[in-house]
């Protein structure tokens, strides 16, 4: 993904992206922030943030100039990527997209809304509609010292904040990035408090942090829907005949475990990648005569809790 802040509706990017891709990395794509963050209050809101008579956050572009960019990078083929924090933010762009599905017509284009914090009730079922992917990103969706700080947009608004369920049930596809290095790193913290929307370490205890979903809607999350959003969904993302070898075994079965508390420090055992062996954290395989291209029986320091 190219980040970028461009006013010519991202046709340096659109160059960009053949110099960076390969056979693993796809760059076709281009962020752009919509709108700002919680901290500062600068989310984009579809009414003015609790306290303020008409502040209702920044918008980086005018809704005119976030239409005619996605129709322009829809046409040509570029997958958009938006950061939208508000629910404001998210509602302009699903307009922009509907607006290129109306001109360009349904060309297979899968874009994005990144973060997705906060999401307006009536847009949920237009993920699902317009083909676009709701990213969620674990910063704020479980009770934190961090996330406490930037719940200003109010307790009303908090309950349905990073609404995976609401998108998922309406035929939606939901997928989860870590935001790093804003966040945690490790995808299993992400994945224990998607299903547990409570801390992981029991340091508190706080309950308006959004709907839960189940463990099954979570390894769709993390595997398939990702696949999806990226268009791979094909060659990628699941089990079948057919399909990339690209699989884990983890240390522990997750069904069978209480989740708070018991999945944020799942370890990956074995790593498969096209079939072949790529990590192997208790060298299981060397007597067999394979050998990793990882084989550490630690995770690097920044792995833990952050
Ligand atoms: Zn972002």
């Amino acid at each position: 993904m190219i980040f970028s802040q461009l006013n010519d509706s991202g046709s340096l990017s659109a160059g960009e992206r053949h110099y960076y891709r390969s056979a693993r990395f796809n760059a076709n794509a281009v962020k752009f922030h919509f709108d700002g963050v919680h901290e500062t209050q600068s989310s984009y809101l579809s009414t003015p943030w609790p306290g303020e008579s008409t502040w209702r956050g920044s918008l980086n572009m005018t809704p005119e100039h976030i239409c005619d960019m996605v129709v322009d990078l829809d046409r040509k083929g570029i997958r958009v990527i938006a950061h939208c924090t508000g629910d404001g933010s998210s509602d302009l762009f699903l307009d922009a997209v509907a607006e290129a599905r109306r001109l360009n017509g349904p060309n297979g284009m899968r874009h994005q809304c990144a973060h997705s914090t906060l999401l307006m009730e009536e847009n949920l079922v237009r993920f699902n509609a317009l083909d676009v992917t709701a990213e969620f990103s674990p910063v704020l969706w479980y009770p934190s010292d961090f996330s406490y700080a930037r719940t200003k947009a109010g307790e009303e608004r908090i309950k349905n904040i990073y609404n995976f369920k609401g998108v998922i049930d309406l035929g939606g596809n939901a997928v989860m990035g870590t935001d790093w290095p804003v966040a945690n790193i490790n995808p299993w913290v992400g994945f224990e408090t998607m299903i547990t929307r409570k801390n992981p370490w029991g340091e508190r205890e706080e309950t308006f942090y959004g709907s839960t979903i189940s463990i099954e809607q979570a390894l769709r999350v993390m595997t398939i829907n990702g696949a999806w959003s990226m268009g791979i969904d094909d060659k990628a993302g699941s089990i079948e005949v057919g399909k990339s070898a690209d699989l884990i075994v983890l240390d522990r079965n997750l069904f069978d475990l209480e989740p708070q508390g018991n999945m944020h420090n799942t370890q990956v055992d074995v790593t498969l990648i096209e079939g072949q062996l790529v990590w192997d954290r208790l060298e299981q395989f060397k007597a067999c005569g394979l050998t990793a291209v990882w084989h550490k029986d630690e995770v690097p320091e920044f792995y833990d809790k952050m």
